[in-house]
């Protein structure tokens, strides 16, 4: 089917800012360990980042589906959108679970790019996966809560203002069932720093700016809750479902990204006379990547549109998270091998993105956890932990 016009509108509008930040522009920064702030400022101000949020706050008021497309053609154009990509996910959690006066407080200054919501605080370095047994609490005194714990993997809060963050205010063997007890917040990283939050960056293959987090007695007020006290799981999970179809989407820019690299250097390079691209060896394999990527990219867009539509979509994102990260991952191995020895050269720009898209078979959440997600609650076999 073909976009409407809207959709092809947004493309193309993304395609155009993005030129202007071509592929030295992210090798650089992959060297030096930078952060793209004007790239992440352009995308901001141009009103892409911030698509999801209404129009009475100062957004777009568009949906998931218009920021899979967004972040698709992010990716797809050499840029990488691991520097970014949170604000638009991480908005579902307050979207969807802020009372009136958080959304007065935060959306606007986000919208105008006075403020960051680039950060997302779950994983801790005990119970990785096993997100229900997560050990950092968050204990009431009055009109705040004080956090004790400590997280891993924490990317981008020092390119940040906000982090929302999950903690337990209920201890897990006090409650029914493990998903209760669990609370998010919105915490001022402006405040909090130095004050009870000590931040660590951690060294990795590529540049996501993750860091690890230790809480001594951070001090949150009590109306930066988000959502009910106990329920923040709830909270996580809608803006999880966004999180992994915005991954898919860019996952697809990723592999689209690879096969056009591939098709063009099968076509150019030569070797015994003739294009590399005319043996089949090297041709059928690319053509199989671009099998793959497109077919993930129905589920994304099915994902995106059932969660627009309000619609339970766990199946759909996660299904769609799935098949595009094998796809971007097998286009990015296609495009290595096509390159010959010219894919380990920093220049073709190959290698990086090669790295990059590896993160999305682990990270937010990996194969194994989909697997099991589907295996028990869509072919309901037997339950493994
Ligand atoms: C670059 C980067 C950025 C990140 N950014 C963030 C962030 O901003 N915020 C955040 O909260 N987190 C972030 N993460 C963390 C990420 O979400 C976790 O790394 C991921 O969820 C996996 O958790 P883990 O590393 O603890 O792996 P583990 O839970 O230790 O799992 C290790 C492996 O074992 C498998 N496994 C575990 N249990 C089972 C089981 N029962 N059955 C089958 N297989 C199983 C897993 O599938 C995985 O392959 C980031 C991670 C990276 C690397």
């Amino acid at each position: 089917m073909a976009e409407s016009t809207d959709i092809q509108e947004i493309r193309n509008a993304v395609r155009q800012l993005c030129k202007n930040y071509g592929e030295d522009y992210w090798l650089e920064l992959d060297r030096t360990h930078g952060y793209p702030t004007d790239f992440v400022k352009e995308l901001t101000t141009s009103g892409f980042l911030t698509v999801l949020i209404p129009s009475e706050y100062g957004g777009a008021g568009l949906g998931v589906y218009e920021a899979a497309v967004v972040m698709e053609e992010v990716c797809r154009s050499g840029a990488h959108a691991g520097a970014c990509h949170a604000q638009m996910y991480v908005m579902g959690s307050i979207l969807r679970h802020g009372n009136e006066e958080q959304k007065k407080a935060y959306l606007p200054k986000i919208a105008a790019g006075e403020l960051r919501l680039q950060s997302f605080g779950v994983t801790e370095p005990t119970t990785g996966t096993d997100t229900t047994s997560l050990k950092t609490v968050a204990r009431r005194d009055g009109d705040h809560y004080v956090v004790n714990g400590q997280k891993v993997w924490i990317s981008r809060i020092e390119h940040s203002d906000l982090m929302v963050l999950l903690a337990r205010t209920t201890a897990k063997d006090e409650v029914s069932k493990k998903t209760e007890g669990l609370s998010a917040f919105i915490v001022d990283l402006q405040d909090a720093v130095g004050n009870g939050l000590d931040i660590r960056p951690i060294e990795s293959m590529i540049n996501h700016h993750s860091c690890e987090l230790f809480f001594d007695d951070l001090k949150i007020p009590a109306q930066n809750l988000l959502g009910e006290e106990g329920k923040g799981f709830k909270v996580i999970l809608d803006g999880m479902n966004a999180e992994r179809v915005l991954i898919a989407a860019e996952c697809v820019g990723d592999g689209r990204y690879f096969i056009d690299k591939a098709s063009s250097y099968a076509t150019e390079r030569e070797v015994f006379g003739r294009p590399i691209g005319q043996n089949q060896g090297v041709q059928f394999p690319i053509a199989r990547c671009y099998t793959e990527v497109e077919s993930a990219w129905l589920m994304v867009e099915k994902a995106a549109r059932m969660f627009d539509a309000g619609e339970p979509c766990g199946n759909e994102a996660n299904m769609s998270k799935m098949l595009a990260s094998e796809a971007s991952w097998h286009a990015g191995d296609v495009c290595m091998q096509t390159h010959g020895g010219f894919a380990f050269a920093k220049e073709y720009h190959i290698e990086r993105k090669f790295r990059e898209t590896r993160l999305y078979q682990i990270a937010p959440i990996s194969t194994n956890l989909i697997l099991s997600y589907i295996g028990e609650h869509v072919l309901n076999m037997p339950r493994s932990f």
